[in-house]
């Protein structure tokens, strides 16, 4: 296990940096337990064990997928913080306000600037 990096960034992302870098621990412990959980997916004794194990193979793989685009924008985060580039929204290029940071660490855009983005996606059908 990686130790704990010293946090260097802006001291008011302090508690965020924490809270990531546990949110992203948790996520790779979750990550392992789901394979763990099955680990007979090579034999299939008829077909239907195979149908069940290929299926839960699937649902092992879709959970692995979003928790590692998850992971990647954790890391992303952690990046921002460590290099202080974090908390810029990348749309209007303002702070982004820290209760919105609070609440939602991995984002990259404040609120006006995501809202506009998605009413854009929603009339693009
Ligand atoms: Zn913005």
């Amino acid at each position: 296990m990686r130790k704990k990096q010293p946090y260097a960034g802006e001291p008011k992302y302090a508690s965020i940096f924490h809270a990531l870098q546990q949110q992203r621990a948790g996520l790779i412990q979750g990550a392992e337990a789901v394979v763990e959980q099955r680990p007979g997916l090579a034999t299939f004794p008829d077909m239907n064990d195979q149908a069940t194990a290929e299926a839960d193979q699937n649902f092992a793989l879709r959970i692995k997928d979003r928790e590692r685009k998850l992971i990647k924008k954790i890391d992303e985060a952690l990046d921002r913080l460590t290099t202080r580039t974090y908390g810029i929204c990348e749309g209007c290029g303002e702070e982004i306000p820290l209760k919105r940071l609070k609440a939602r660490p991995v984002t990259t855009f404040c609120i006006e600037c995501k809202t506009q983005q998605e009413q854009e996606e929603h009339s693009r059908g």
